[in-house]
């Protein structure tokens, strides 16, 4: 029989607890075993913020090993964090091999969805546990969207379409797991779907974490760590650290690099700014100049921002002209300032209109 470890979050654990003897009375294959994580460990799991799926790993492993469990013991943890990986630049739930995270702070934007009327914590979690263990007996997940437990969804609404109507296989998938005999998956969903103290519970322990709608520790955790950060050229650190300063006058969080030399020392910086530029901050502000044109460290932060304004599809590089060099990348169509007709002063209250504009 498979352990199936999960995290009893501080907020509802009484509540989800409950719900893990309900399911494990309900079919005989696999067992959820509620562990509470030493403090050390959970509270970094507990403030808000974003962290990459990769580290929420390393968390859930060093858990793990501190409680003593086995290395074949899945893993489950929950984070207010926004999780990070690759291309995605926010995600709900993450699993590899037996370990896997979810976002609280995405899982209550379910319960703030208008379309989405249920309220079913719990069976996300199974949803995605059967997925593991499906892909585990050699089942593969498929890109087309049925509602079926081996959906690979990469967006909401397809993502809520799974959780409501399931968790379920659908007809090929089905197919496969009677020719590889692995019918009890079949047992699991239905456990899930049919055990009536188990839905009414499921409810319970999510209206529970719904009730949150900030973090625990922090603020709201879908706050980007700064308003907006600075991209420059070394020979226009002038500019940037002046606009920087006019910056942390009028309290805005600013990434300036002046100002972080001891946050990024023995980091791996180009990992680091990439994910910063592209992941962690509202706006990027450029500093287009000759300089910036020829440095390949300032292409590459302009190439982790571009990155991401394509994908969200609204402004989010805000370019400021130090002189009239083209940057290529950079489309003429994008409105920009010039620093010399505005100065920091000008430049930082236009900003303070846009941050205004966003947190409305
Ligand atoms: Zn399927």
């Amino acid at each position: 029989m498979e352990t199936v470890l999960l995290h009893l979050h501080p907020d509802f654990s009484e509540e989800l607890e409950s719900v893990i003897q309900k399911w494990n009375n309900a079919q005989p294959h696999f067992n959820f075993k509620g562990i509470r994580p030493p403090k050390e460990l959970e509270t970094d799991l507990l403030i808000g913020g974003a962290i990459q799926a990769n580290d929420t790993f390393k968390i859930a492993e060093q858990i793990r090993k501190h409680l003593r469990y086995s290395q074949q013991d899945g893993i489950m943890i929950f984070t207010e964090k926004r999780i990070y990986e690759g291309d995605y630049y926010q995600l709900y739930f993450i699993g590899i091999g037996n370990k896997s995270s979810f976002s609280l702070d995405f899982t209550r934007k379910f319960f703030g969805q208008k379309q989405f009327n249920g309220e079913y914590i719990f069976r996300a979690i199974l949803l995605n546990i059967l997925n593991s263990l499906s892909q585990k007996a050699g089942i593969d997940s498929h890109d087309e969207t049925r509602g079926c437990i081996l959906d690979f969804c990469n967006n909401m609404p397809d993502i809520i379409y799974g959780i409501e109507s399931g968790p379920k296989f659908c007809d090929s998938c089905a197919k496969k797991i009677k020719d590889q005999g692995k019918e009890y998956l079949f047992d699991l969903a239905k456990a899930a779907m049919n055990t009536k103290e188990l839905l009414e519970q499921d409810k319970i322990v999510s209206k529970r974490v719904g009730s949150y709608e900030k973090v625990r520790l922090q603020e709201s955790s879908t706050e980007f760590d700064y308003d907006i950060a600075l991209s420059f050229a070394g020979e226009d650190r002038k500019y940037a650290e002046q606009l920087a300063k006019e910056l942390i006058k009028r309290d805005v969080k600013v990434f300036y690099d002046g100002f972080e030399k001891a946050n990024l020392w023995g980091k791996d910086l180009y990992v680091y700014l990439s994910d910063l530029y592209r992941l962690r901050s509202k706006f990027c502000v450029l500093f287009l100049s000759q300089y910036y044109n020829s440095k390949l460290w300032t292409n590459h932060e302009r190439k982790a921002a571009q990155s991401r304004a394509y994908k969200e599809n609204k402004e989010y590089i805000l370019p400021i002209r130090l002189d009239n060099t083209e940057i290529p990348g950079i489309l003429d169509t994008t409105g920009y300032l010039n620093w010399q007709d505005e100065g920091a002063v000008n430049i930082t209250s236009y900003l303070l209109q846009k941050l205004n504009s966003t947190s409305a």
